[in-house]
């Protein structure tokens, strides 16, 4: 069974964030300021067990689920997340198991990742050199922690492996054509994203946005590119492959090219919310259904009515209005 929203796009995609905690603390995702000493993450009996996030996920594969992505705040700090991985592994259904990392934990963790069953991984990595990506990861992270999690991915043999960077103006995009320069020819794909107003705690504007279409231009400058088609539809990253033959990148366009119109993502926050956007304002509790001993047909009609009455676009329809919405935190519910 596929099911479709009121747009017609079927739900495809699972993000399940695992915990809202970091031990980054990235200025366009979770400021120090307002994550600090005093923020209230969630208790441990709030989160969804692993057991509760399996039986969940089976019942988004019976509406049409293939792709589960594992991401957080940062999947690697809550423990034991191998068995996770395994148990959604074994799931008939699920055809792609990936995880997004900030990669300071991989060395230690991703050949039982691997051995439990993820197939690929994506690390977030935003500069090449220490001033700026400690900059930005305020957590004090020098960058040859995250490139030996990259090395121990690759030993793992979890492939693809793809690498996003976010460009913001004045920050990092002077280092975008380095992190180019540094993954050609390396099989890993390098993703450049346009700043997002995801959440409202990362004091996003406009101007501190660099358009795809000017990173594209700036790499190309110094590596000729070609546009290459999607290698399915509703894929995020708009991809360019170098006219050399060393490989590819890709660009998220949110801000200046949205791709609402196939976007077939559904996120499940720890706590158990189903947000059908990455810029949603209030999500949809699946908690009290697992714990007040509702049966997976109840939990599954609940799923498919939230679904087909889906309607976002929030990327299409970003304007002076919708800036000031309370929307929920992209390190709640995960990129
Ligand atoms: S803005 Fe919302 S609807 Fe549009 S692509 Fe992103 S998650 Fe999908």
């Amino acid at each position: 069974m596929t099911t479709l929203d009121s747009f017609g796009r079927p739900l495809r995609d699972l993000r399940i964030s695992v915990t809202d905690r970091c031990n980054f603390r990235c200025t366009y995702c979770m400021p120090r300021e307002v994550f600090g000493p005093g923020y209230q993450f969630l208790q441990r009996d709030a989160l969804l067990t692993y057991e509760e996030i399996t039986r969940l996920t089976r019942i988004f594969v019976e509406h049409g689920v293939e792709k589960i992505r594992i991401t957080g705040g940062e999947p690697l700090v809550r423990r034991d997340l191998d068995r996770l991985i395994r148990e959604i592994n074994e799931i008939p259904g699920v055809l792609d198991l990936t995880l997004t990392t900030n990669g300071s934990l991989l060395r230690a963790q991703a050949q039982k990742l691997a051995d439990a069953g993820l197939k690929r991984i994506t690390v977030s990595l935003d500069a090449l050199d220490d001033e700026t990506f400690m900059a930005m990861n305020d957590a004090g992270v020098p960058v040859s922690v995250v490139l030996d999690g990259i090395a121990a991915a690759q030993e793992a043999g979890l492939a693809p492996i793809k690498v996003n960077a976010v460009v913001k103006r004045g920050v990092n995009d002077h280092k975008m054509v380095d992190l180019a320069r540094h993954f050609r020819g390396s099989g890993i794909i390098v993703r450049f994203i346009e700043f997002m107003d995801v959440g409202a705690t990362n004091g996003w504007q406009m101007e501190h946005v660099v358009p795809a279409r000017e990173i594209i231009d700036r790499i190309d400058a110094e590596f000729p590119l070609e546009p290459v088609n999607p290698n399915y539809t509703g894929e995020v990253a708009k991809r360019w492959r170098y006219r050399d033959g060393h490989g590819e990148i890709g660009v998220i366009t949110s801000i200046t090219e949205p791709f609402c119109g196939a976007c077939t993502r559904a996120r499940l926050s720890p706590e158990g919310e189903l947000y059908t956007c990455l810029f949603g304002t209030r999500g949809h509790d699946l908690r009290p259904f697992l714990r007040n001993g509702a049966s997976d047909r109840e939990i599954s009609d609940f799923l498919g009515t939230v679904w087909r009455a889906r309607d976002d676009r929030y990327s299409e329809i970003r304007s002076s209005e919708t800036v000031g919405l309370k929307k929920v935190e992209m390190s709640h519910i995960g990129g």
